[in-house]
This record gives structure tokens, C-alpha cells and sequence, in this order.
């Protein structure tokens, strides 16, 4: 089957596939209550059945994958539908994204069986506030995990951070020392309303503009480098460094989005923001052909109209997408289901 497009021309080439919906930790703009409603076990994929589906995609035009959750280190032995995905030679780029808590048991395995790079989710440098902030004491082994990640080669490995008002905005410069050091690049990303971040508010949301405002201010002129298909707007300091910016609050990139995601229990989203999936575990499991799998897929994104974040742009009077009635009600609704 030829490569898909939908309706505004964008092609399928990124599946970012969550492997759990569980988490070991609890960050206020994504799972700040006091207890979540889960997916039925059951409804869990396996490597196989992921990784049939992965095929199938791939015969779409997909080449991008990237694992994600929950916290995707959570499901066990994740390095083996690391090593089936990576057989799939038209998938080019295999990466994930964690918290890095269990990063650094793992760097090595992930590796050797295929896995390119890696983003870790890091929000603060101090230890204190990552308590506060994420009900995690492991910040030491977050950032042991970023040093294993570079040991064992994956490459390039990225340090993503949602800029929180009146959390960690004053440590901007502070990520930037540290990715220096570290020898990973930093992207700060727009604190964002999807399902999960409850208590979200415009107030809280640090822009791009007033991110890169603040580092000129502290470093001298900065570059802005030329787009590449990623989300994040990429600028250079006068030294040479590096960051990026994800401002899909403020500068949302719908128009070259080509972003979809497949939840743990084989659900497919079109958008971040979409209220309803496309369910790929029944078809799967009845016994569907990959011919009848790909059509299904193929017409779903040949129809495909979402411009989510634009969307959300558009509102005049802009607040959390969920209340947590909405989230119990559906989980597929949680950032932690659909996988960030
Ligand atoms: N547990 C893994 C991690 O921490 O990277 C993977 C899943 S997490 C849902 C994926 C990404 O979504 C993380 O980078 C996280 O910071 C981001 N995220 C979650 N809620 C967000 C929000 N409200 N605004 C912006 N980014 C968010």
C-alpha cells in the first residue's frame, strides 16, 4: 500500500507507542490526584501484538518510533520489543522517552538490542522540589540514568522540561549549565492543557518567547536554527550551545504534525487532543489480516482533519481539557495513557 496522507497532506511517519500506562511518578502537570483509574491488564498488548502493529504501520509510511507510557522502563524486559522492532528495517529511528529513574540498570540492554536514542524528563536540578513537584525521591538516579544513556551510545540523548511558572521557571539557566556539562541537549517544553494537567492555568505557562527572552538576557543574542521535523524550535547561544523550544501552547505545529499514538491496550490516536481513539486491539485480537489492519489504518488517516492545539489556541477563555470526573470516566483522556 502507498504511503497515507490525511487531509492536510501530513504523512504517517512518527507512532509514538506507549507500552504501560502505569507511572512511578506523579508530576502535578500530568498526574497530580491521589489515585488513577488503569486499563484492564487484560487489555495490555503484548510485544508480539505490538509489534505486528508496528509492522503494519511501517507498511504505511511509518519510520519514526518511540516508546513512551507511563513510564515505559516499567514494563519488564522492554529491551526485547526494543530488539523485535528493531528487525524492521524501515523503521529508521527507534527512541523513548522516560523519567530516566530506571535508566541506568537498563541504558546498556536498550542498546544492544536496537534502541537509538533517548529523552529523559527532567524538571528540576534540585532534589527538594522534585519531591514537591513529582513525589520522586530518585533525582540521583535520574541523572545517573542521563550518564548511562551517554555511556552506553545512544545518541543524541535529550533532557526534556516542562516549564512550570512559580516551579522551576528560575532555572532555566541552570538546565542549560547542566546539559552543557552533561553533554545533552535541553528542550523546555510549554506547559500544556491536555487530559491529566487538571490543575493547569494560562498563568502558569512560561512562553517560548519569554524562555528565549530570558536566556538572551543572560547569555547575548541567540540564533534561531532552521526547523526540522521535530517539535521543538531549535536556537543557538553565542557559545555554541544548543536548546530547544516545544511551544505547542503558544506556536502549535498542527500543520506539519505528523504524530500519532498507539495507547498500551492498542488504542490509536490521531491528535493529543483527540476525545476519541480508534481501537486496533479488537481487530488484532478477532483475527484481522495485516491487509484489513492497514486498511482500517489508512482510512482513518486518509480522513484525518485534527489541528488540536490550534484549536485550543483559538479559545478565548482557555482551561484545563479535563476535570478528574472526565479523566475516571475515561483513562484514555490521561497524558499518561496516550503517552505525552
Ligand atoms: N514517563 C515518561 C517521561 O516522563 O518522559 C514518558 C511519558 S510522559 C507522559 C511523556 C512526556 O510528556 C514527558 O516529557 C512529560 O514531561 C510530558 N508531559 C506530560 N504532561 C505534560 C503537560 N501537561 N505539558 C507538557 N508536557 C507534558
Amino acid at each position: 500500500m502507498p504511503e497515507v496522507r490525511d487531509t492536510l497532506a501530513r504523512s504517517l511517519a512518527s507512532l509514538r507507542i506507549s507500552v504501560t500506562d502505569r507511572c512511578n511518578m506523579r508530576c502535578r502537570y500530568c498526574m497530580p490526584e491521589a489515585d488513577y483509574v488503569w486499563l484492564p491488564r487484560e487489555s495490555i498488548l503484548t510485544f508480539e501484538e505490538i509489534a505486528r502493529l508496528a509492522g503494519v504501520f511501517a507498511g504505511l509510511g511509518v519510520t519514526k518510533l518511540r516508546l513512551t507510557g507511563g513510564e515505559p522502563l516499567l514494563r519488564q524486559d522492554l529491551s526485547t520489543l526494543v530488539a523485535l522492532l528493531h528487525r524492521d528495517a524501515r523503521i529508521r529511528d527507534l527512541s523513548l522517552t522516560t523519567n530516566g529513574v530506571l535508566l541506568a540498570h537498563q541504558a546498556h540492554a536498550l542498546r544492544a538490542a536496537g534502541l537509538g536514542r533517548v529523552t529523559v524528563s527532567l524538571d528540576t536540578l534540585q532534589p527538594d522540589r522534585l519531591v514537591a513537584f513529582s513525589r520522586s525521591t530518585q533525582h540521583a538516579d535520574i541523572l545517573e540514568g542521563v550518564a548511562a544513556a551517554r555511556g552506553a551510545g545512544l545518541d543524541p540523548v535529550k533532557v526534556n522540561t516542562v516549564v512550570v511558572r512559580g516551579f522551576n521557571d528560575d532555572e532555566l539557566v541552570d538546565l542549560i549549565e547542566f546539559g552543557r556539562r552533561a553533554g545533552v541537549e535541553v528542550r523546555f517544553i510549554e506547559y500544556m492543557d491536555v487530559g491529566g494537567a487538571t490543575r493547569w492555568s494560562r498563568e502558569q505557562v512560561v512562553s517560548q518567547g519569554e524562555i528565549v527572552g530570558r536566556l538572551a538576557r543572560r547569555y547575548g543574542a541567540i540564533e534561531p536554527l532552521p526547523r526540522a521535523a521535530a517539535p521543538a524550535e531549535r536556537f543557538r547561544l553565542p557559545d555554541g550551545t544548543v536548546f530547544g523550544v516545544i511551544a505547542s501552547v503558544t506556536a502549535p505545529f498542527c500543520g506539519t504534525c505528523d504524530r500519532s499514538r498507539l495507547t498500551a491496550d492498542g488504542t490509536w490516536f490521531l491528535c493529543l487532543y483527540a476525545a476519541r481513539g480508534i481501537d486496533l486491539r479488537d481487530p488484532l485480537r478477532r483475527g484481522a489480516t495485516d491487509r484489513e489492519l492497514a486498511a482500517t489504518i489508512a482510512g482513518a488517516w486518509e480522513g484525518r482533519t485534527d489541528r488540536g492545539a490550534e484549536e485550543r489556541l483559538s479559545l478565548a477563555d482557555r482551561g484545563a481539557l479535563y476535570q478528574v470526573d472526565g479523566l475516571r470516566a475515561d483513562p484514555h483522556r490521561e497524558m499518561h495513557t496516550r503517552g505525552g
